[in-house]
């Protein structure tokens, strides 16, 4: 509870109009300051209190919202999840779509969730015929959405759907993409370093300064989510990608909670996959147009280090009348000389195959005239 209460006022942007708010309310009561001083059960009314108001005001800037929940054997959370959802989006003016993705669950979840569709048409559901991953449902769902904003988060409750406002004002202030930031995390000590340990490294290498890439709650404007292509376990990514076609991201505190029913999908395994992922999108999104820049690169270096070294040992040899054959160096030398010619040649195979399959699909156009 105490988490709600201190984030409300926190110093992003989007909390900034809180600040204003709170300022007037103070204006109209002159007993506005002194809410402050009452014990702390008070000022903590006082802030539900206004909260409440706040949001029962709040006009969104969108006209529809998506929310699109991969499920992978939540079963019972679903419904917990449902009455959470409605009851946060009351708050918010705007019309909304709840789209249930349900990866091959092998529980009830596919029985439960058709339940919620029944009897309310705003919820609506996908099934597929086997577990294809977050990665996929998520694009399924990004394809479905018929909102000009779309949020996703997951099944598990681990997310909270009242951020959903907030993450709506952080768009709302022109980015493109808005991250949920976990600060406070509710997860196992392997998790949460490993997670650490993730997004310290893609935010050297991709130059993002967010803090929390793999966040299930995420708000996008649409054509952000036109633009995405996102498989196999990409979605631990989705910034990167979304940067890397000119988007603007920003990220917002989000309250996190432990989840309650059932466990998590993703394993150790997470820390192999999530590294080879993280190699995949540097090279997919840095390097794919242009393959010469990485393999040229590296096989230059290469071919010139060997150079060096085999120029040093001829030196030796012609001038110095030194043998060659006892030599270790002179392997190493030949070495690094293949492998550079052959980097450069894959390279100049990745040129070539670029130069064939280029294609307008893969520019975001912004406008036309
Ligand atoms: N999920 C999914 N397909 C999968 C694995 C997970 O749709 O193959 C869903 C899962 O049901 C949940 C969300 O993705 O709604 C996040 O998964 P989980 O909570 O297991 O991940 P964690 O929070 O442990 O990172
Ligand atoms: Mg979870």
């Amino acid at each position: 509870m105490e988490e709600n209460i201190s984030h409300a006022p926190n110093p992003s942007p989007s909390e900034g109009q809180d600040g204003n708010n709170q300022a007037k309310q103070g204006d109209k009561s002159s007993s506005g300051k002194s809410q402050f001083r009452k014990p702390f059960y008070h000022r903590r009314r006082y802030y539900q209190k206004f909260n409440r108001e706040a949001v029962q005001k709040e006009k969104s800037a969108f006209k529809k919202l998506s929310v699109i929940i991969p499920l992978y054997n939540e079963e019972e959370s679903l419904n917990p999840l449902t009455n959470e959802l409605r009851k946060a989006l009351k708050s918010i003016e705007i019309s909304y779509e709840i789209i249930f993705v349900d990866d091959g669950s092998s529980d009830t979840s596919l029985k439960v969730i058709k339940e919620i569709c029944r009897t309310d048409k705003r919820f609506k559901y996908i099934s597929f015929q086997k577990n294809y991953g977050k990665s996929a449902a998520l694009q399924v769902g990004f394809k479905e959405a018929t909102g000009d904003v779309v949020v996703t988060m997951d099944a598990d409750l681990q997310d909270d759907p009242s951020e959903i406002s907030n993450l709506l004002k952080k768009l709302e202030e022109g980015f493109d993409i808005v991250s949920g930031w976990k600060k406070k995390r509710y997860d196992p000590f392997i998790k949460k370093f490993s997670s650490k340990f993730f997004n310290l490294v893609t935010r050297i290498l991709s130059g993002i300064k967010i803090h929390d890439f793999n966040c299930g709650l995420k708000a996008y404007r649409k054509e952000v989510t036109e633009n995405l292509k996102i498989y196999g376990e990409l979605h631990r990514y989705i910034p990167v990608l979304a940067k890397w076609q000119g988007y603007r991201i920003s990220e917002t505190i989000v309250q996190h909670h432990p989840r309650k029913y059932g466990k998590t999908k993703f394993g150790i395994s997470r820390f192999f996959k999530g590294f080879i992922d993280l190699l995949t999108v540097m090279f997919t999104t840095r390097y794919i147009r242009r393959p010469m820049h990485f393999f040229g690169f590296l096989g230059m270096l290469s071919f010139i280090i060997g150079m060096v070294v085999n120029g040093y040992l001829v030196y030796l040899w012609a001038i110095q009348d030194k043998y060659l054959s006892n030599r270790p160096m002179l392997f190493l030398g030949i070495l690094l000389i293949i492998v550079g010619v052959q980097f450069f040649s894959v390279g100049l195979l990745g040129e070539m195959l670029v130069n064939n399959s280029r294609n307008e699909a893969e520019y975001v156009i912004k406008e036309k005239g």
